[in-house]
């Protein structure tokens, strides 16, 4: 189906797998939405045969740390083997799913780079050795930022342009709402309403969902609402249309 909007949009589904990730799978079968899943290491053998349905269905797998620690909490070699365990199950998947062309992507649980939250720590992070030991980290071990891999415009933070994590520049709350047991349709209203009163976000939003227990219902009734919004698609594909993903270094500079 034709996007009705041309305006791009990358969705962004953060600790899977979850029991109910195959629930999600459907719904954005539906819609013809392909998405990234960013995957904590430990639950990944819990739910494998859900993650290769997910490549197979044409989505991507990203690395969020093992067990969803805050990386301020972690020295840096706790930090990086928290990457490296996660990505040592990451890959076999892809390769057997005959996807290796796809690139490594990381996010950092809570998007805490290595020192905490908050703009003045982001932006003093710059400065920090574990911070910017945990960039060389992810670029030397060829994972790839937002605009590696062909997204225009990704909104990486003061004084991070060149960082190799992927923050979210939407995030869609529905941790919130889930929270507060709200019903898809107060979540619905909720998002309707932040629609139609901002001009939202950036060129090319990066949003924010959650595969938790009960959030598919969630995406299941916004997803109709931003897709006539947005064009959603994988960077580096024709967004919304039918390209073939990029193999290779053919987009990094
Ligand atoms: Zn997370």
């Amino acid at each position: 189906m034709a996007p009705k909007s041309s305006k791009k949009a990358v969705l962004t589904i953060d600790d899977a797998p979850s029991a109910e990730l195959g629930l999600t799978l459907s719904i954005l079968a539906q819609s013809g939405i392909k998405a990234i899943f960013f995957c904590s290491g430990s639950q990944i053998l819990n739910h494998r045969d859900s993650l290769v349905k997910a490549l197979q269905d044409g989505h991507w797998l990203g690395n969020h740390g093992w067990d969803h620690r805050a990386f301020s909490t972690l020295s840096l070699n706790a930090g990086i083997a928290q990457i490296e365990e996660t990505e040592a199950l990451l890959g076999p998947l892809r390769a057997e799913s005959d996807c290796d062309h796809h690139p490594r992507l990381f996010r950092f649980p809570y998007g805490d780079r290595g020192l905490g939250l908050g703009s003045l720590r982001t932006f003093l992070g710059v400065f920090h050795p574990k911070v910017r030991a945990l960039q060389r980290y992810l670029r030397t071990n060829e994972f790839r930022s937002p605009a590696q891999v062909g997204l225009p415009v990704p909104s990486q933070g003061i004084g991070f342009s060149a960082a190799v994590d992927w923050l979210w520049s939407c995030d869609s709350r529905d941790w919130v709402y889930s929270k507060a047991h709200a019903s898809p349709d107060e979540y619905l209203q909720w998002m309707s309403t932040q629609f139609s009163t901002q001009s939202v976000v950036d060129d090319t939003p990066i949003f924010l969902f959650h595969d938790h227990p009960g959030h598919h219902r969630y995406l299941q009734v916004v997803l109709p609402m931003l897709a006539e919004r947005f064009a959603f698609g994988l960077p580096g594909q024709e967004f919304g249309g039918e390209c073939e993903y990029f193999r290779g270094d053919s987009v990094l500079q």
